[in-house]
């Protein structure tokens, strides 16, 4: 679809992704009049971090992500974060059960299946960990379907491939909660997406984003196919375009992120392609990550449902890659270093030299020594088995700190403009689970377009019942979201 110069639209959405998809599905629902742009630089949508095999497709709601439960000085095992995880997912799946039984959102299994979360360590130490983290969760209704075992025989039937020609003597321990997922989020961009079939521009690639006079966004948009820019207006922006929303943001310059800087990690997988070995496993069983290593380089054994065929893949490997983006430029860091976020990275690279280790013994990896890895899980891989993949990009977050100078967050962070006519997303995890609960944070905030609506509270309230809500605290209502997306999502 063309563009013309000088158009001009309430909304523009960069990059489409999981994130721009769901914040255009949440703004059309609270005010379906709002003229809308969506701007891809790409052929396809979500061929970046959301497709299928360039993330995890973990749904993620703390129930087998060890790092969402860090042990305590004392020995007991801290909940706090994995709550407020496994709330945010429970407002992604309310918001899809709703779209789902509004008809927006055609076929469910095409984008989310039950596979259930494990995990699995091994050594005294580990189990100890596990099991004050089975206690500690199992007592919280959001986690209280979790077992617990270090029987070898229940590990076995749980998940066989992890017991599979393993020596006896060693101690191991596994936790299961069956109501995991897998979420294809590709998928669910593609379904969210074919509802704006009139408002999306793919090879169309944002390249300059300023504001003027009139308060309005500038926005130059290069059609990749023609090479020709045009520049549009708009009243609000929001940078979605993952990995390069740094550059975008810096472009834009806002306030609010000066002084920030990216830090990409690419990733990679071990894939198998041995139907047998693949029908073996039903789980996502995810271990403990290695000393230096980044929290989303936590090593899992994972089974994966892709445009309707079982995969297994196991890694994540971290890499270093100076691009921002999978399909990015080798410049794109360089391109990110201004004066204002130097001091910042230069001091952040400082006070991470574990992680810098960490990333070079994996750079260094050999594919004897990635097997290896694998066998930790799954003693009986053979390398025949297993082909190497290339996973999606994550750029890390380094912003400036007023003692340290600079620090490195693997969290996501939206910045936005105090009047609300602008945000960007950074930073990549929990990510594409968390899409909703980041984007109705960002509404909560204030968004320029929906302001003077009093409706918006309501309508809000309306799709996700649980907003601002403890569920622990409202048995009854969890119960009933559950019963409401079992039935929706097909995951009864
Ligand atoms: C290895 C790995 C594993 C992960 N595992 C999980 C997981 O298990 N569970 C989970 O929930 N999350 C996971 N994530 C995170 C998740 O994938 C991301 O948080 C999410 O996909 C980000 O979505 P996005 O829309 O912000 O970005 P993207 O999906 O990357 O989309 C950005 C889009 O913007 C486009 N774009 C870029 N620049 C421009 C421009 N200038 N103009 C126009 N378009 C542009 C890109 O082409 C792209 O299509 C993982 C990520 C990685 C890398």
């Amino acid at each position: 679809m063309g563009i013309g110069p000088g158009e001009e639209f309430d909304v523009v959405l960069i990059g489409a992704g999981i994130m721009s998809a769901t914040l255009g599905t949440l703004l059309r629902y609270l005010a379906p009049e709002l003229s809308v742009a969506i701007f891809e630089s790409r052929d396809t949508v979500a061929s970046e971090s959301s497709e299928a095999w360039n993330n995890a497709g973990t749904g993620h709601a703390a129930l087998c992500e060890l790092n969402y439960t860090p042990e305590k000085p004392d020995g007991t095992v801290g909940i706090d974060k994995a709550v407020n995880i496994n709330e945010q997912f429970q407002e992604s799946l309310a918001f899809w059960t709703y779209l789902v039984e509004q008809g927006k959102l055609a076929e469910p299994e095409g984008f989310i299946r039950r596979v259930p979360h494990m995990s699995f360590v091994t050594s005294e130490k580990n189990a100890a960990f596990l099991r004050a983290r089975y206690e500690a969760m199992s007592r919280h209704p959001l986690f209280s379907s979790m077992q617990y075992t270090e029987d070898p025989a229940k590990i076995a039937e749980w998940a066989p491939l992890l017991m599979d020609g393993r020596a006896g003597g060693e101690k191991l321990a596994a936790t299961r909660v069956e109501r995991g997922t897998d979420v294809n989020f590709g998928s669910l961009t593609r379904k969210l997406l074919a509802n704006f079939s009139d408002s999306l521009h793919l090879r169309h690639k944002v390249v300059k984003v300023r504001r003027a006079s009139d308060r309005r966004w500038h926005v130059t948009v290069m059609n990749e196919a023609t090479g020709v820019s045009a520049e549009i207006v708009s009243r609000f922006v929001f940078i979605g375009s993952g990995g390069a929303a740094l550059l975008l943001l810096q472009d834009a310059g806002l306030k609010a992120g000066v002084g920030y800087g990216g830090f990409p990690v690419s990733g990679q997988w071990l894939r198998c392609t041995n139907q047998q070995v693949i029908e073996r496993h039903a789980a996502k069983v995810y271990g403990k990550a290695s000393v230096g290593a980044p929290p989303m380089s936590v090593p899992h054994l994972d089974t994966r449902v892709i445009d309707g065929k079982k995969e297994l893949l196991f890694g994540p490997f971290a890499g270093f890659s100076t691009k921002f983006l999978k399909s990015g430029s080798y410049l794109d860091l360089i391109k990110s270093v201004t004066p204002g976020n130097l001091y910042p990275l230069l001091k952040a690279g400082y006070d991470n030299i574990p992680l810098t280790k960490y990333l070079i013994g994996e750079v260094m990896q050999t594919p004897e020594q990635r097997l290896e890895s694998l066998r930790v899980f799954m003693p009986t891989a053979r390398r025949e088995d297993w082909e190497l993949a290339i996973a999606g990009q994550r750029v890390q977050i380094i912003k400036p700190h007023h003692e340290k100078g600079g620090v490195l967050e693997f969290g996501t962070e939206v910045i936005r403009e105090g009047d609300g006519s602008i945000a960007a997303l950074l930073g990549a995890s929990p990510g594409a689970s968390t899409a909703v609960s980041i984007m109705l944070g960002m509404i909560g905030n204030g968004v320029n377009v929906l302001e003077g609506r009093e409706d918006v509270a309501a309508k809000l309230q309306a799709i996700v019942p649980s907003l601002g809500k403890k569920l622990a605290e409202e048995p009854a209502l969890l119960e009933e979201i559950t019963r409401r997306s079992n039935a929706a999502l097909g995951l009864g």
